[in-house]
């Protein structure tokens, strides 16, 4: 499953935090997920249930996501435009001369410590 590899390398990044800033334990973290990045936030959220029982840092940890909308440059319009998807024509315009701009995130934003 992607999803769970992926989860499996975000809770390797919590660890390596961990570490590097010399806290034990994560309380909540925060995970931005873009919409236009075919991650599905629910799946995120049943792996980490299991993968983060596993990790010193992250065992009980909370984790919050945060979608990002996707977001296009339009090269005919010169203006920034919502999109659902990657591949979807502008909204304005109907063009297909989008460049994507926002909305491709997996990163951890935040997290809380103690
Ligand atoms: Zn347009």
């Amino acid at each position: 499953m992607h999803e769970m590899s992926l989860t499996e390398s975000i809770v390797r990044i919590l660890d390596e935090q961990a570490g590097m800033h010399g806290f034990t334990r994560i309380k909540t973290v925060w995970l931005e997920i873009g919409e236009l990045s075919h991650v599905d936030p629910e799946s995120i959220l049943f792996c980490f249930d299991a993968v983060s029982r596993g990790s010193p840092a992250a065992a009980g940890a909370k984790l919050e996501i945060i979608r990002v909308p996707g977001n296009a440059w339009c090269l005919d319009c010169a203006e920034s435009v919502a999109i659902g998807r990657r591949g979807d024509p502008c909204p304005r315009c109907g063009g297909h001369d989008l460049a994507v701009t926002g909305g491709e995130e997996l990163r951890v934003k935040e997290l809380e410590v103690e």
